[in-house]
């Protein structure tokens, strides 16, 4: 299937991209990886795309002591790539390299993903997990940020308004000596997870001080649960994640569909999220 007929704007720059949005009425065009399949499939039919790709200075990944930023046109494999993005924040390639397949990771972008807000997607999880945030700016009401807990409303729904471009995303490093990891389960390697789950847990000499774990696919948005509670004061050796594991049933809510049944969803977040928080574990302080 054919997209329906829509007019193109190339921007060439963000001020050009924004008030190109708030004249057409059209939607941004970054990697193209989840609005071109959506408006083949006639899903999606906006009037207009502004594509961004050739707006200068949105590719850019800036690393500093607290945080990983990312422009508007990082792509997932760029961010996957860097190093020194590696260093200062392992959960972000730990959760990148499980984003589809090579090719679409070479086009897509991460900052897409947020906007796109898909609740299957690794990266809103991982924005969530770390308490990131989203830069965005509009014609008419200038630069905002939001941040990750009111940027995911719905399925494919962020709090964007239809007139906004994201500029760039910030991911808080996790703090020096934390453990994270991420860990899924999809049919085939590069589809979407059946569930999947992040961890970021932090060790005070041999004992866990703070454990959090994020979830996706089991509810409209990603699901980020503070289980430091059920593990504190145990010592990393040795922690038992029963009590966490009811933290993170309580706080889901899996939909059954073609690939799998609620309840077939709810014993993987279970089990996932507590490998998630055991290779965190093993990780942290070291
Ligand atoms: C076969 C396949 C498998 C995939 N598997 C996964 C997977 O396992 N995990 C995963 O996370 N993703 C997966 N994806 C999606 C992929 O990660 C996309 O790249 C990503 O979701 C969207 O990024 P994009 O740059 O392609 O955005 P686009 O497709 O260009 O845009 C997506 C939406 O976000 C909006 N948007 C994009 N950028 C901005 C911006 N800067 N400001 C405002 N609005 C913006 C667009 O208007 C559109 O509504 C898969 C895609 C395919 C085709």
């Amino acid at each position: 299937v054919k997209p329906a007929p829509f007019d193109y704007h190339r921007a060439v720059s963000v001020d050009d991209a924004v008030d190109a949005l708030a004249t057409t009425g059209g939607k941004v065009l970054a990697g193209g990886q989840s609005l071109v399949p959506l408006m083949s499939m006639r899903l999606a039919s906006p009037s207009a795309l502004v594509d961004i790709n050739h707006v200068g200075g949105l590719s850019d990944v800036t690393v500093d002591r607290d945080r990983v930023r990312i422009g508007a046109l990082t792509r997932h494999r760029q961010l996957e790539l860097n190093d020194s993005a590696y260093r200062a924040n392992t959960l972000l390639r730990q959760a990148v390299t499980s984003v589809a397949h090579e090719t679409i990771r070479n086009r897509g972008t991460t900052v897409g993903s947020l906007v796109h807000a898909d609740p299957a997607a690794e990266m809103p999880a991982v924005l969530r997990l770390l308490g990131g945030s989203v830069d965005v700016v509009s014609r008419e009401r200038g630069a905002r940020t939001i941040g990750a807990d009111e940027l995911f409303v719905g399925p494919l729904e962020s709090a964007l308004a239809p007139d906004e471009l994201a500029v760039s995303a910030a991911f808080p490093n996790p703090p020096p000596g934390a453990g994270t990891a991420w860990v899924e389960l999809s049919r085939r390697h590069g589809d979407y997870a059946l569930v999947g789950a992040g961890a970021v847990v932090e060790t005070d000499g041999d004992v866990v001080s703070s454990a959090r774990v994020g979830l996706i696919s089991v509810g409209s948005t990603p699901v980020v649960v503070d289980v430091t509670a059920a593990a504190a004061g145990s010592s990393y050796r040795d922690v038992d994640w029963t009590d966490a594991q009811a933290l993170v049933e309580e706080s889901i809510d899996p939909e059954t569909d073609i690939h799998a049944s609620a309840d077939y969803r709810r014993q993987l977040a279970r089990v996932l999220a507590t490998r998630a928080l055991g290779e965190a574990t093993r990780r942290a302080g070291r």
